[in-house]
């Protein structure tokens, strides 16, 4: 017990840990403003996958919150829509992705923050939609206008890259984006990344109470012989695989503390 205390003053006392906290907030700012930065003026394509990837939820609640004009191809819509026609089970895990896609499609075009461009009341089954989607982007990069494009598909971003160097397109123009660039924003929401299983996760935290052992009990000046010297150690754990992540401590004095206890 007294090795644990002493761990745990050793820790909360570490001046360099408060230093290196400090930069790593500044960096996330930074990263922050240039993320937010490269969306103004720009339009904003996104691959049909990642409105199925659950990890990009945190990308649409930041879209929520700035000025964006998404623009959805119809040749993309009617990929998602030949994904949900084509899945037997509308609680199978793909079932779920698309139809976590239509729920975003809506929410957005809801918002008049999203376009779908040359939607038909009909469907069509028969569509290629990377050709298209490129063709799209060099279209607007080529009249100057700024595009930004997430993607996790690196056969489409190469394509994409030839397209720019081919026509000798301002290669400024055009921001490619994948989960890797977004990831950050789990940090600003407060999320934090598990260092053993990688998750970004709200931590759950326990608390553990025990009176300090190796202070005299009756050294403070209280009337009640109950009493005792407590520490309070708060456990940070990752809420998927348990792992702890940060431990803190406190010690005070509770007049009461025997009486509650079976000693
Ligand atoms: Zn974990």
């Amino acid at each position: 017990m007294i090795d644990i205390i002493r761990n745990i003053f050793s820790d909360s006392t570490n001046e360099t840990t408060k230093v290196e906290e400090d930069n790593a907030d500044e960096n996330l700012n930074r990263k922050k403003v240039t993320f937010f930065n490269s969306f103004k003026d720009s339009i904003l394509f996104i691959d049909s996958n990642i409105f199925m990837d659950k990890r990009f939820g945190i990308l649409f609640e930041f879209l929520e919150d700035i000025d964006i004009n998404i623009i959805v191809l119809k040749e993309q819509y009617q990929e998602l829509y030949n994904i949900k026609k084509n899945t037997t089970y509308r609680n199978s895990k793909k079932g779920k992705s698309v139809r976590n896609a239509f729920r975003i499609i809506d929410h957005f075009q809801e918002m008049n923050k999203l376009t779908i461009k040359g939607l038909d009341i009909e469907s069509d089954l028969s569509i290629h939609v990377n050709p298209v989607l490129i063709k799209e982007i060099i279209n607007l990069v080529t009249e100057s206008k700024k595009v930004i494009f997430f993607t996790e598909d690196f056969d489409l971003k190469i394509r994409l890259r030839e397209q720019l160097n081919q026509k000798n397109i301002n290669k400024n123009l055009l921001i490619v984006y994948s989960y890797k660039d977004i990831e950050f924003l789990h940090q600003i929401k407060g999320e934090i990344q598990c260092p053993n299983c990688k998750q970004y996760m709200v931590p759950y935290i326990e608390v553990e109470e025990y009176p300090k052992e190796e202070e005299p009990i009756l050294s403070y000046d209280f009337s009640d012989d109950y009493g005792a010297h407590i520490i309070k150690v708060t456990i940070q754990l990752c809420s998927k695989c348990h792992h702890e992540i940060s431990r803190s401590s406190t010690s005070y004095y509770d007049p009461d503390y025997y009486r509650h206890q079976e000693y």
